[in-house]
Order: structure tokens, then C-alpha cells, then sequence
């Protein structure tokens, strides 16, 4: 871990100023500061050196503006640094957006849960261990220009939905994809102003530049988000496949949520998680699903759908087909859920 300078703020203007202050060199893909909430990622990459901030701006003190957890009519209000387990936890949430409590149940470990803001958890970093370990030389996303070992090296676990040719690397997260299924938007506080987002635009595919993750820009903070109500979101869920149980990244799962009228779907929210460079909203599946009557055929053909163009690697040429039925089986436990 390298030397840097820690700033405890009160006040998100104070947080931002702080984190904008420093400039960084030409050369430097990284920003010079970083926010801190739970940590559970950042101070992670630190450690390994893949990220080496010279500011840590911890905006823990924020928590009582930003860590709200507001139900209503028009929908759910999440701040961003509420808690994990908090969230999960939530007897609205888990009544009325089932999907949200699931993806953060399944997410991590309990010790996680209860230190990871919302925030945090969206801007978490990938896995892939060409990236994580510094000792190796090519990859684009953590020194651009370098190449990709992952294309021709260990790839098992790595997307094949909006890969590039410089970058293949799978988004880790849950939570990101039920935002995405239920059009979520996410505010951001920065040195230009406050502004809204749709929370599917959030983050970037790899393309020609996989060092620029998302479209916040540097000292831009992210203060929550916005569920609005649906006619889906209670009958809805997050189902996660993976290596361990007990605890692991997905390899594959769904975020589904849908309105039925009898058998017959009427809206369909669907995203994808463990398959993709991004939180995947799977569109062609929702266009699949919406008049027809959901049964295993549909099921299957959403999955169909969903990984149409999909583009595997040596190692990962199963996860198509690990994700169409994910996506079925999601399908069809949301359609026996009783709401
Ligand atoms: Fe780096 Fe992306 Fe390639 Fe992994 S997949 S080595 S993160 S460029």
C-alpha cells in the first residue's frame, strides 16, 4: 500500500471539493482521490496496488443525509451510503421490490453487507485476476495499451455479453442488475452541479477504452437512487448461480420482474448478471415475453433472446447456456410467486 492523505468530510460540497482538488497527470488512468464509504473494495485494490489513490475522502459523516431508506406510492429512494444488510433487511423492500433484497442477500458475506454502502457496491471493480494482480504486464483495463491476457489466457469466468476486443472482463455485482431491471436512475452530486442519470447508463461496455468504467467523471459523488413503482416489482426476484454457494461471484444469474395478467405477461423487467461486461438489461428477452403466456417455452425462448450475439472465449463457452436457463428457471419461480 502506498502513502496518501485521508480528509474526513461533513458536507457533500466539502467531499467533492476535496476529491476535485487534486489534478491528475496526463498519463495517470487512475483519479487521484477516491471516496471512501464501507471500503470493502477500494481499500482491497489498494492493498493489491491496483488502484493507489493520494486522497481518501471518507464520507462516512454523510451518512445520516445519504443513507435513507423511503418507500411510497411513487416508488423506493435508496441513499447511497445506506448499508447492505440495512437495505436487505428492509420489510418494504423485501415485501415490495423482493429483487432488490435478494440481490443484496446474495451479494456477499454478512460481514460485507454490513459494511458496504450502496454506492460503493454499484463501483465495485472487476475480478478478473489479470487485472488484480499487478504482476501481470497486458491488460488494457488497468494500464491501456497493454493488451488483454485474459482473450487467450484464463477466461472461465468472463462475459460474453458487450465484450470487446481489448477487454472481456465480467462486472461483479448484484445489486447493479436489479437497478437495471427496474429502471432505476441514480443521482450524482459533482464539481459541474447535480444531475440524474438512468442507472443503465451508468456504467460503460469495454469497447476501445475498458479503463473508463462508468460516465461519472472525477470527483463525482453519488448521493442514491430511485426505484419507481411498478406493477413488476412485487413479483419479482434475483437468482444467482455460482461456483460456492456459500459465497462467490455469479457466474451466471437474472434479476426478473414481471406483471401477469392470468398466465399472460404483461410487462417484463429483465437484467443479467456473471455473463456481462456491464449490468445487462436484457431487452430482446422482455420483447420475447410481453403478450405471451409465460410458460417453459417462453421461458426458454427469453433465454434465447437474451444471448443472441453472445461471444465466448476458450474456457466460458458454457455460460450462454448456463444463462438461458437461469434466466428460465428465474422466469418461471417468479411466475409462482404469490403477490
Ligand atoms: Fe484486463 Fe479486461 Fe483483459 Fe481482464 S479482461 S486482463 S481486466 S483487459
Amino acid at each position: 500500500m502506498r502513502r496518501f492523505d485521508y480528509q474526513r468530510v461533513r458536507d457533500p460540497a466539502d467531499a467533492i471539493h476535496a476529491a476535485a482538488a487534486l489534478k491528475a497527470p496526463a498519463a495517470e488512468t487512475e483519479w487521484p482521490a477516491q471516496y471512501l464509504a464501507g471500503g470493502t473494495n477500494l481499500v482491497d485494490y489498494m492493498r493489491l496496488d491496483v488502484v493507489t489513490p493520494r486522497r481518501l475522502v471518507d464520507i462516512n459523516d454523510l451518512q445520516a443525509r445519504f443513507g435513507e431508506i423511503d418507500a411510497t406510492e411513487k416508488g423506493l429512494r435508496l441513499g447511497a451510503l445506506a448499508r447492505m444488510s440495512t437495505v436487505a433487511d428492509h420489510p418494504a423492500v423485501r415485501r415490495d421490490y423482493p429483487v432488490i433484497a435478494d440481490s443484496l442477500r446474495l451479494a456477499a458475506s454478512g460481514q460485507i453487507r454490513n459494511m458496504a454502502s450502496l454506492g460503493g457496491n454499484v463501483l465495485q471493480r472487476t475480478r478478473c485476476n489479470y487485472f488484480r494482480d499487478v504482476s501481470y504486464a497486458h491488460c488494457n483495463k488497468r494500464a491501456p495499451g497493454s493488451g488483454c491476457a485474459a482473450l487467450e489466457g484464463v477466461n472461465r469466468k468472463h462475459a460474453v455479453l458487450g465484450v470487446s476486443d481489448a477487454c472481456i472482463a465480467t462486472y461483479p455485482g448484484d445489486f447493479a442488475q436489479a437497478l437495471v431491471a427496474l429502471d432505476a436512475a441514480v443521482d450524482v452530486a459533482g464539481p459541474g452541479g447535480a444531475r440524474t442519470l438512468r442507472f443503465e447508463d451508468l456504467h460503460r461496455a469495454p469497447g476501445d477504452t475498458p479503463e473508463v468504467e462508468t460516465n461519472l467523471g472525477p470527483g463525482d459523488l453519488i448521493l442514491g437512487f430511485t426505484v419507481p413503482a411498478g406493477a413488476w416489482t412485487r413479483r419479482s426476484l434475483y437468482l444467482k448461480v455460482r461456483d460456492r454457494e456459500s459465497y462467490d461471484f455469479a457466474l451466471a444469474s437474472a434479476a426478473v420482474a414481471i406483471d401477469l395478467e392470468g398466465d399472460v405477461v404483461h410487462e417484463a423487467r429483465i437484467a443479467l448478471g456473471g455473463v456481462a461486461t456491464k449490468p445487462w438489461r436484457a431487452h430482446a428477452a422482455e420483447a420475447v415475453l410481453k403478450g405471451r403466456a409465460l410458460d417453459a417455452a417462453a421461458a426458454r425462448a427469453a433465454g434465447e433472446a437474451a444471448f443472441d450475439g453472445a461471444r465466448t472465449r476458450t474456457q466460458n463457452a458454457f455460460k450462454p447456456e448456463l444463462g438461458r436457463r437461469v434466466l428460465a428457471r428465474a422466469l418461471m419461480q417468479a411466475r409462482e410467486m404469490e403477490v
